[in-house]
């Protein structure tokens, strides 16, 4: 077969020549060690938590060995494609603190010279390399109706492992030329397939800079490189691209790893050396019977990284978050240097922990109310107002109107050696201090003290004093002590049947009367922030 002639045949309209293109992306000048990155999602129109975790260590290895981070938007498969999917995700990773070097933005600027960024705008590359192969025998035309590729790719696999035997050889391989270029003038549509040298069974092994060696058996599918379209699929794309591009490290879903083999083989056919790869582990979440799933937009809202904005958590938080994921000697570190910028912690992309991540809240909240609780009362007041402008614009006069108000309610037990550690998002503010901006609307009274709470209420009316934070003590303690409880804790210990309770009993029904909780920061500070009138009010209407 002479086929250089059937890639003229099959590309008469490309006249680019990969020599030409070569010198258009040279390697790129770097530091030995420096390494390229890259973030390379489909535009579906979300930012998967997953696809922002790996594009963390993507940035970081970039960033920690002086090397290039660069945005590639994947959109080869024109179905999938959200307009202004590549806002959103530019977007969300600027927030985040990890703006790539190099980016291009659709109908906008590009920044780098190794674009175009998008590689719908890259169909002419893939076609000189898809020609290439086929005019040295290394890939065919296919002209069968079902050329999806990846599912394509899949199904066969599956077929495989079911049969046992060696189904992978394309048909369409041993077509003569007069028969293809019979075909081209009934107008039939063709993709190109890899002419794989794979016999089903030879293995081959690599070294995966987060798992370690890995065994599998080499490719032998005659896998689609251009769908019918002449857009290459994922795995065409990812050898040309990776190779011009300059990435040095791949960091990509685990869900990735059974085609390294097909990778392997389109890169020895088109010359080309792999890059290294770090195959990330996929987000697992719990469910209520304690079953683990998938982190996935349709079980789990947090899968979004919208729903972290939405909620109002702090981008440090998250960020945090994630690292403690991937790193397992983060915690140890926050611990011993808690107020160091994570700058300083020495993240480590190539060392993944081994555990499956399980996404869990309760430790995000953690980590949140930790950072939170070290921002100054003015701080605070900023961060809930640009996140109320954004997401609870009902609030904003209010909050514009009596800021002075809300940073001294902010205030309370905060700028303080131990602050409180209460507050791990914004949306949750209002709702934590309903009672600093309106009389509660219940109350956590256990049923047996009800007699006694109205005594201690009724009688507090006499003794409310705010002067002074020792003043308002002391007076509930002359009122504790008249009204029968221990003012001296040893003597409660000692003998508790003797008394009503102690000073903090007392202290909790006038909590609880004020703010409806048997829980809340300083109560003297509450008591002095609401005022003598709306306290003796609040009293009144409880009593
Ligand atoms: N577009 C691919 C994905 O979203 C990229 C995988 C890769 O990083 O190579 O899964």
């Amino acid at each position: 077969m002479d086929y250089k002639k059937l890639a003229d045949l099959l590309f008469s309209d490309n006249k680019s020549d990969f020599t030409e293109i070569e010198k258009k992306y040279p390697k790129r000048i770097l530091a030995k060690d420096a390494e390229v990155t890259r973030f390379a999602p489909s535009p579906t129109g979300f930012m998967h938590l997953g696809g922002f975790f790996q594009a963390l260590i993507d940035f970081n290895i970039a960033k920690r060995s002086g090397g290039v981070f660069y945005l590639r938007i994947e959109d080869t498969d024109q179905k999938r494609e959200v307009s202004g999917a590549s806002a959103i995700i530019l977007g969300i990773l600027t927030e985040y603190g990890l703006l790539p070097d190099e980016y291009q933005l659709k109908g906008g600027v590009t920044v780098g010279d190794y674009g175009p960024y998008y590689q719908s705008e890259r169909k002419e590359i893939y076609k000189a390399y898809a020609k290439k192969l086929v005019s040295e025998g290394k890939a065919f035309p296919c002209f069968c109706k079902k050329t999806e590729g990846l599912s394509d790719v899949k199904e066969k696999r599956e077929k495989k492992f079911a049969v046992g035997v060696n189904e992978d050889k394309d048909p369409c391989r041993n077509l003569t030329i007069e028969q293809i270029e019979q075909m081209l003038k009934e107008g039939k549509k063709f993709s190109i397939r890899l002419k794989s040298n794979g016999d089903g069974v030879s293995k081959i092994k690599f070294e995966d800079c987060g798992k370690g060696e890995v065994e599998m058996v080499a490719n032998s599918i005659d896998a689609i490189l251009l769908k019918n379209d002449l857009m290459p699929t994922y795995h065409f794309a990812h050898a040309v691209d990776d190779t011009l591009m300059g990435t040095t490290v791949v960091v990509r879903g685990e869900e990735w790893l059974p085609s390294f083999p097909l990778h392997k083989e389109i890169f020895d056919a088109l010359g080309f050396k792999q890059p290294k790869y770090i195959h990330t582990p996929l987000i697992y979440k719990f469910n209520e019977k304690g079953n683990r799933n998938k982190l996935s937009k349709r079980k789990h809202p947090e899968a979004d990284m919208r729903f972290f904005d939405k909620e109002g958590y702090e981008k440090q938080a998250v960020v945090e978050y994630l690292i403690n994921l991937i790193n397992s000697n983060f915690e140890n570190w926050r611990k011993a240097n808690p107020d160091s910028p994570i700058s300083e912690f020495a993240f480590n992309g190539f060392k993944i922990t081994a555990n499956t991540p399980i996404f869990d809240m309760i430790k995000l909240n953690d980590i949140s109310k930790e950072i939170i609780s070290k921002f100054s009362a003015e701080r605070c007041y900023g961060e809930l107002l640009s996140w109320a402008r954004e997401y609870s614009t009902e609030n904003v006069d209010y909050l514009v109107k009596d800021k002075e108000y809300v940073t001294k309610v902010l205030n309370i037990d905060r700028e303080k050696p131990k602050p409180r550690k209460d507050i791990y998002k914004w949306s949750m503010f209002f709702d934590l201090f309903d009672y600093m901006f309106g009389v509660p609307h219940t109350y956590e009274i256990d049923e047996q003290k009800k007699t006694d709470f109205c005594e201690v209420l009724k009688t507090y009316k006499d003794y409310l004093e705010l002067s002074s934070k020792d003043a308002w003590f002391d007076n509930v303690k002359k009122m504790a002590e008249k009204l029968g409880y221990a003012v001296d804790n040893k003597a409660y210990k000692a003998n508790p049947e003797s008394f009503k309770g102690n000073v903090a009993t007392v202290c909790e029904y006038i909590r609880v009367a004020i703010t409806g909780r048997k829980n809340s920061p300083d109560l003297y500070e509450i008591m002095t922030l609401l005022g003598e009138k709306e306290i003796s009010d609040r009293i009144s209407q409880f009593v």
